[in-house]
C-alpha cells in the first residue's frame, strides 16, 4: 500500500441520512425516492462518494462512484443515476476514469518539495522543507521581476490539472496579484480551429446542442474519433442515437479508428495533410453538378463567385474560380484530388453527392488535421462546405469549425478569479521556446499581441500541471538544449504529481496532491449544461499540497497572503464559486451543503429543446448579422487577404502542399508520414505511468503490412523511427488498419532516452518540429516525415 492507512476524510453529513429531497435541487428527472437511494453511501466500513473524474485535458467530464475504505480507494464505478435520458444522460466514464487507481496509488508520486543538486536535467534532487521551497519561489519571483520586469515570468500552457481551482489558475491569480506575467493565447489542441473559425463566421459558437444530432441524416466524421478519445462526454452515445434514427456515418481518417469500426458505416482512408484537397474536389463536384444551394449562398455568404466579391477586390480571387482552376489552371477535380489524397476519384465524387444531397448533414471536424502545417485551411474548408450546402443555422445541420455549443459557447467557464493580468503582452503558447531564446524584440510577426515588442526574454518558467515544456512540445531534443542552458531560463519550477519528463529538468519541484485529495469543481466539457462536484475524499498525503495551497503559501511569502486567499480554503472557494454559478448560469443550483448531503455529485439541466447555432441569422440575416466584417459567412476573407501572404494565408481556403510531405524532396530520405493520434489509455501525457492502462494498450508503432514487409519486420519487432530531429525505438504492430506510407505513434508517451539518445519511451515529439502554422501561430506537430528500420539492440 502506498500510504499509511488513514481514516476516511469526514465530509459533513455525507450519506448520513437527512436527505434534502426535491426535484428542483438535483437532476430534474429523478424522483425524491430515487434521490434518497443515491445518498445511501455506506456498506460496512466502505463508503461511496459520487465525484467528478479528476480533470485533465481528456475531452470529457464524467461522474465516478468512488469507494473508499480506511483512507484508500478500493473501487471505481461510474454514473448510475436513474432517469437516464437523452436530454440529460448519465455522465459515463471511460477507461481512464474507471482505471484511475494505479495513478492515484502510484509509488512514484512526488511526496516532498525538492531542489536540484546536479546539473539541470540530470535528475538529481534533494528534499527540502516547504519553508525553503516557498522562500526560493518568493526570492526568485522578486529577483527576476526586479531585474527583467514581470514580462520575464511565465506560466506555460498545461492541462494536467484542469478544474476550477486546480492546475494553473491559482498560480495565475498569484502572479496577476503581483504585477502579472507574460500571457499566452491558443492551446496545443485547438490553435488553428480556434483562430480560423471566426474568419468565416465571426464567432467560435458554431455548434448545435448534441441532442439535435438526432435530426441529422448524414454525418461526415472527418478526422474525428470520439469512440477512442472524447469530445464531450457521451458523444459516441449521441452518434449511436443519430444512427439509430437513420443517419449514415462516414469516417474519413488515415486510420481505421475505433470510431470507424464501431460507429461508422464506411471508412475512407486519406493521406494525412491532404484533407483540403478532398474538400476542394467535393466542392468541384457540387459546382459542376449543380448540387449547391444557390439561394443560401447568395443570401448569406460573400466571396463564393465573382458576383459576391467585396468592393475593391479582384473578382478572380473568388472561391469558385479557385476550385475550377480558372486562374491557376488546375481544376480541383476528383482526379486531381485522387493523386494527392490516395482516395479513388469515384469515392470523392460519391461523398460529395451524398453530403450535398442528404439534408440535413453534418461535417464534424476533428482536431488532428488542424495540428498540421496549414491547419487553418482545412478548418475554413470544412466551414465553406457546410455553408455552400446550406447546413448552417438549421436543425440537424452543422456549421463545422470549432463548434462551441450554442447559444453562448458554454459550458467551459472559468469562474475562479484569476484576476486581470497587468502585463498586456501575450505570445502564442506554441512559441514559448522562441520567447526564451529571442523574446526581447519579438512582435506581431511572431504572433505577439498586446504590445509592439516584448521587452525581455522569458527568464522564469513555473510549469504547473504541465508536461508541455519537454514532452509535449515540438522537437524534444531542441527543447532540452534550450532548457538546459541556465543563462536563458534562470529559474525553472515544476509543480506536479510526478517526476515527468519536464519535471526532470526543474530547479525546484513542488509536489501537488491529486484531485481526490482536495476540493474541486468542474463544469461540462464543451457540451451539456452541468456542474460536477469534486469533494475531497482522501487525506492530503506526505507533504503534498493542493495547487491552491501551494500558491497561498507562496503568496504569504510575497506578503499578500490574505489578499490572495480572502480567508478561504479550497472548500470555501468551492462554496463561493457555486454562488457565482447560481447568480449566472444555474439559478436553481443547490448549496454545497445540499449537494454534499445528497451525494448525487452533479447538477445538470436537461436539454429538451436543443439550441441550433446561427438560427437567428438564418431566419433574419438583416436583423441578426454575423460578427464578421460583412455580417455574412466569409468564404473570401478580406482580413486574411490583407495579411499579404497568399502563398500561405490565402483569402479563400486552398490546398497547400505541406513543408514536409510525401510529394517533397524530403521524402527521398524520409518516405513515411508519421501521425501521433490521441490514445485511448492516456490523456495527452497523463496516465502514461498507469500500468493497468498501458498493459491493455501498450505504446506501439502502428505500421501497414506493406511498409512492414519492405522493412523486413515482423509483428512485435523493435522498429527505429528517425528523422533529422531525433529517433525513437518501440515494438511495432503490423496492421491493415492504417494506410500504407503512414505510421502511427500515439502521442503522450513519456520521453525516455537510452544511452545513444534513442527515445525508448516513444514520445512522438522526438520526431516533431517546432515550426508553427502561418496564420494561427499554432502547432503543426502532425506534419512529420521519417524513416523506419528494424532495430537491433
Ligand atoms: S472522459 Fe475524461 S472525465 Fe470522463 S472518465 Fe474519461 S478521463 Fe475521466
Amino acid at each position: 500500500m502506498f500510504v499509511e492507512r488513514r481514516k476516511f476524510i469526514k465530509i459533513s453529513a455525507l450519506g448520513s441520512g437527512g436527505i434534502i429531497a426535491g426535484k428542483s435541487l438535483l437532476a430534474k428527472l429523478m424522483t425524491s425516492e430515487q434521490i434518497k437511494k443515491l445518498a445511501s453511501t455506506f456498506s460496512g466500513d466502505e463508503k461511496m462518494v459520487r465525484v467528478g473524474c479528476p480533470s485533465h485535458n481528456c475531452g470529457g467530464r464524467c461522474l465516478l462512484k468512488v469507494y473508499v475504505k480506511e483512507g484508500v480507494i478500493t473501487r471505481i464505478e461510474t454514473d448510475d443515476r436513474p432517469g437516464d435520458d437523452i436530454s440529460d444522460p448519465q455522465l459515463r466514464a471511460c477507461i481512464r476514469g474507471r482505471g484511475y487507481r494505479p495513478r492515484q496509488n502510484h509509488v512514484d508520486r512526488l511526496k516532498y518539495p525538492m531542489k536540484r543538486v546536479g546539473k539541470r536535467g540530470e535528475g538529481k534532487f534533494e528534499r527540502i522543507s516547504w519553508d525553503e521551497a516557498t522562500n526560493l519561489m518568493a526570492e526568485n519571483i522578486n529577483r527576476i521581476k526586479e531585474k527583467y520586469g514581470n514580462e520575464a515570468l511565465y506560466i506555460p500552457y498545461g492541462t494536467g490539472g484542469y478544474n476550477q481551482t486546480c492546475g494553473k489558475w491559482p498560480a495565475d491569480r498569484l502572479l496577476n496579484m503581483y504585477g502579472g506575467a507574460l500571457g499566452y493565447y491558443n492551446s496545443y489542441s485547438w490553435a488553428c480551429i480556434n483562430q480560423a473559425t471566426p474568419t468565416v463566421y465571426g464567432t467560435r459558437v458554431t455548434g448545435n446542442q448534441r441532442q439535435d444530432w438526432l435530426n441529422c441524416k448524414y454525418i461526415l466524421m472527418w478526422g474525428w474519433n470520439p469512440a477512442e478519445l472524447r469530445d464531450g462526454t457521451n458523444t459516441e452515445y449521441f452518434l449511436r442515437k443519430a444512427r439509430e434514427n437513420g443517419a449514415k456515418l462516414v469516417c474519413i481518417d488515415p486510420r481505421m479508428t475505433m470510431s470507424a469500426v464501431s460507429l461508422a458505416d464506411e471508412w475512407i482512408p486519406i493521406r494525412p495533410g491532404t484533407d483540403m484537397a478532398m474538400m476542394s474536389a467535393m466542392a468541384y463536384v457540387m459546382i459542376t453538378e449543380d448540387l449547391l444551394d444557390k439561394h443560401f449562398i447568395s443570401k448569406y455568404c460573400i466571396g463564393f463567385d465573382e458576383n459576391q466579391m467585396p468592393e475593391g477586390f479582384e473578382k478572380e480571387e473568388n472561391y469558385k474560380e479557385y476550385i475550377l482552376g480558372i486562374r491557376d489552371h488546375h481544376p480541383k477535380t476528383p482526379e486531381w484530388a485522387e493523386e494527392i489524397t490516395g482516395i479513388p476519384k469515384e469515392t470523392i465524387a460519391r461523398i460529395a453527392r451524398e453530403y450535398a444531397n442528404t439534408k440535413p448533414a453534418m461535417l464534424y471536424q476533428g482536431y488532428g488535421m488542424q495540428r498540421r502545417a496549414y491547419g487553418e485551411q482545412v478548418v475554413r474548408g470544412g466551414c465553406v462546405l457546410a455553408a455552400i450546402t446550406a447546413n448552417v443555422g438549421i436543425s440537424g445541420g452543422w456549421a463545422s469549425g470549432i463548434a462551441l455549443q450554442a447559444d453562448d459557447g458554454g459550458p467551459f467557464w472559468n469562474v475562479f478569479p484569476t484576476l486581470k493580468n497587468p502585463v498586456k503582452a501575450k505570445i502564442p503558447c506554441f512559441l514559448w521556446s522562441e520567447a526564451v531564446i529571442r523574446g526581447k524584440g519579438m512582435g506581431a510577426e511572431d504572433g505577439v499581441t498586446g504590445v509592439d515588442r516584448l521587452s525581455t526574454d522569458i527568464k522564469m518558467i513555473w510549469a504547473v500541471a504541465s508536461n508541455a515544456i519537454i514532452n509535449q512540445h515540438g522537437n524534444i531534443n531542441r527543447s532540452i538544449e534550450i532548457i538546459k542552458d541556465e543563462s536563458k531560463v534562470e529559474f525553472f519550477v515544476v509543480q506536479d504529481n510526478f517526476l515527468t519528463a519536464t519535471a526532470q529538468f526543474a530547479d525546484l519541484l513542488l509536489p501537488a496532491c491529486t484531485q481526490f485529495e482536495t476540493w474541486g469543481m468542474e463544469d461540462g466539457w464543451k457540451y451539456g449544461d452541468e456542474l460536477i462536484l469534486q469533494p475531497q475524499i482522501l487525506e492530503t498525503p506526505w507533504e503534498t499540497k493542493s495547487d491552491y495551497a501551494i500558491c497561498a503559501a507562496i503568496a504569504e511569502k510575497l506578503g499578500n497572503g490574505e489578499e490572495y486567499t480572502q480567508g478561504r480554503d479550497e472548500k470555501q472557494w468551492i462554496e463561493h464559486l457555486i454562488g457565482v454559478y447560481k447568480s449566472s448560469r444555474f439559478p436553481d443550483i443547490p448549496t454545497l451543503a445540499e449537494m454534499e448531503e445528497s451525494n448525487v455529485g452533479v447538477y445538470s439541466l436537461p436539454v429538451t429543446e436543443p439550441k441550433v447555432a446561427f438560427i437567428d441569422f438564418r431566419n433574419d440575416p438583416e436583423k441578426y448579422p454575423l460578427q464578421t466584417e460583412s455580417g455574412k459567412i466569409e468564404i473570401f476573407s478580406k482580413q486574411l487577404f490583407e495579411k499579404n501572404n497568399p502563398a500561405e494565408i490565402p483569402a479563400v481556403p486552398k490546398y497547400i502542399q505541406e513543408w514536409e510531405s510525401p510529394f517533397g524532396a524530403e521524402a527521398e530520405k524520409f518516405p513515411l508520414q508519421v501521425i501521433g493520434p490521441h490514445y485511448m489509455p492516456r490523456v495527452h501525457s497523463t496516465h502514461d505511468n498507469n500500468n493497468w492502462l498501458s498493459e491493455a494498450f501498450p505504446q506501439r508503432i502502428f505500421i501497414n503490412e506493406i511498409d512492414a514487409k519492405t522493412r523486413k519486420v515482423k509483428d512485435g519487432d523493435l522498429l527505429k523511427v528517425y528523422n533529422d530531429r531525433g529517433a525513437l525505438v518501440l515494438p511495432c504492430r503490423i496492421t491493415r488498419r492504417i494506410m500504407p506510407g503512414v505510421i502511427s505513434i500515439p502521442q503522450g508517451a513519456w520521453w525516455k532516452p537510452d544511452k545513444d539518445g534513442n527515445d525508448v519511451g516513444g514520445s512522438i515529439n522526438t520526431l516533431t518540429s517546432e515550426r508553427w502554422t502561418p496564420m494561427a501561430f499554432g502547432n503543426a506537430q502532425h506534419t512529420i516525415m521519417a524513416e523506419a528500420v528494424k532495430f537491433k539492440a
